[in-house]
């Protein structure tokens, strides 16, 4: 296909001439009969990226890994992980990173197909995905996009033609995910337990480069890539508990080094405000619970930190006592971002003792009161106008009072306190009834009109939606007995 020569792909491959024990070459699987699904010109634009000259037929040849981009070395990266607390020897199993493209703003990009085939890593997998996960993916990680949350992004689906056996017979996908890349603590998980310090140095002299090159002349840059990363993850699970969403599967290999959120199995959207909320299937100890997450950073951080301490400092005491001092301070630091984003929801610009008790009352009267999480910050930047019962009771009207008397003594017009909230509540979340009503759609019943009018909604979360008030309404039973499901 000459006419690749137009597209703009401008493939590095700095990740190929790393240590060749970090990766297996790797060609995607030729698949028998792919037709795009699903396109990004959005995201095509941003990347540089312009496929106006190209076929439907070739671009569906070129993401689904039957042909491969110009310049493409197509790589399986190896890393291990802690999965729900266990170590294990991972891999990409079902994922093919063709390399990295240099945007036009100068930013790197991974791109990389997921579901083409089995790879060295592939254990017992058949290094496929089902079209109805893929979908799921574009939808919920451009969703999170638009709500301003770190975020791998989805460029294309192309169904294979091929069968995926899960539970059930599925018809089979490829999704071509671009993240500013796949390093994971996992990574540095799998360096440290099975190759050595010199390609550690290495490893992570090349992070540094590529992730926070600001930190390439420090002192002691891997301390410091350590205190860079923490922050990174710490601002990212904020976000998470921001707009209400569950990942579902934190474990170190699905954590970013740039913090980045990824890897969209499980995870869903909190309706009914709860810190214990879980809905994936196999997490039955609530491991991965809505409220358990900043923890679990804080957790996956001690195993990047473990991995870290050979280069912190060649004497192991006082390399161990300097990232304890980071690590330790991860809970002050985090419960002060804490406050200034529940502030901010509430359109609080400073968060001090006063401010602190009308937050915490809010979230527990949530709790009590079974009250959706994304619809009850609208109500108050709507109040009076509502028509939910729980919120002309006595109690919330009062606490309601309590939120005017605190803008007021903040000196904070309703106006502007308004508008800070609507910067940072979103409208319109994807809820878990209708994404899954829309893969039904589309999988079942070859109907597209849902699951287009979510990603379509999704693009302006923080804008008031009045033909949409149907896609802002939680199930009447709130989501019970939903379960999300990992790797299908
Ligand atoms: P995940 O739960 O998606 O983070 O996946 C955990 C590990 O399982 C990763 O190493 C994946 O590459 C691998 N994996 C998941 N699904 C498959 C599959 N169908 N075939 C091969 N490997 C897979
Ligand atoms: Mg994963």
């Amino acid at each position: 296909m000459t006419l690749q020569n137009h597209i703009g792909w401008n493939f590095n491959n700095s990740y190929a001439q790393l240590s060749e024990k970090l990766f297996a070459k790797q060609l995607p699987a030729a698949v028998p009969n792919p037709k795009m699904v699903y396109f990004n010109d959005e995201l095509a634009k941003t990347l540089g990226l312009d496929f106006s000259t190209v076929s439907e037929n070739d671009k569906a040849q070129l993401f689904s890994g039957n042909l491969l981009p110009i310049g493409a070395v197509p790589i399986a990266q190896a890393y291990a992980g802690h999965q729900f607390g266990h170590f294990t020897m991972l891999g990409d199993g079902r994922a093919i990173l063709l390399g990295e493209h240099l945007s036009p703003n100068n930013k790197l990009f991974d791109i990389q197909l997921k579901g083409s085939g089995q790879t060295p890593y592939s254990r017992r997998g058949d290094g496929k995905a089902t079209l109805r996960s893929m979908l799921r993916e574009f939808l919920i990680s451009e969703a999170m996009y638009h709500m301003g949350v770190p975020t791998s992004r989805s460029l294309a689906i192309v169904s294979t033609g091929e069968k995926v056996y899960r539970e059930e017979v599925h018809e089979g996908a490829v999704l071509t995910r671009v993240m500013s890349s796949h390093i994971r603590v996992g990574t540095f998980e799998y360096i440290s337990n099975f190759l050595d310090v010199a390609t550690l140095q290495e490893f992570t002299h090349y992070v540094i480069q590529r992730h926070y090159p600001e930190l390439a002349e420090n002192a002691n840059s891997p301390l410091a890539l350590l205190k860079a990363v923490m922050n990174k993850q710490m601002d990212l699970v904020i976000n998470w508990l921001r707009v209400g969403f569950i990942h579902g599967v934190m474990n170190t290999d699905n954590m970013s080094i740039a913090g980045e959120t990824f890897d969209y199995g499980p995870c869903a959207f909190m309706n009914n405000y709860h810190p214990d909320t879980v809905f994936s299937s196999i997490d039955v100890q609530g491991r991965y619970a809505f409220g358990k997450q900043p923890g679990i950073v804080q957790w996956n951080l001690v195993c990047l930190t473990e991995t870290l301490i050979p280069l912190i400092d060649k004497d192991t005491d006082k390399a161990v006592k300097m990232a304890q001092e980071v690590i330790n301070s991860f809970p002050a630091i985090y419960q002060e971002k804490w406050w200034q984003m529940n502030g901010l929801k509430l359109g609080l610009t400073t968060v001090s003792d006063n401010e602190k008790q009308l937050i915490e009352e809010l979230l527990s009267w949530m709790q009590n009161n079974q009250a959706d999480y994304t619809n009850t910050y609208l109500t108050i930047a709507n109040y009076p106008q509502q028509t939910d019962e729980k919120y002309t009771a006595p109690d919330f009207a009062r606490w309601y009072q309590r939120w005017e008397g605190i803008l007021k003594a903040n000196n904070i017009s309703l106006t502007s306190a308004l508008n800070t909230m609507q910067q940072h509540n979103p409208e319109l979340i994807p809820r878990n009834h209708l994404v899954e009503k829309a893969l039904d759609d589309v999988c079942l019943q070859q109907d597209n009109i849902l699951f287009d009018e979510l990603l379509k909604t999704g693009k302006t979360p923080y804008q008031a939606q009045p033909n949409y008030k149907h896609l802002q309404t939680p199930p009447p039973d709130g989501d019970k007995g939903y379960k999300t499901f990992c790797g299908t």
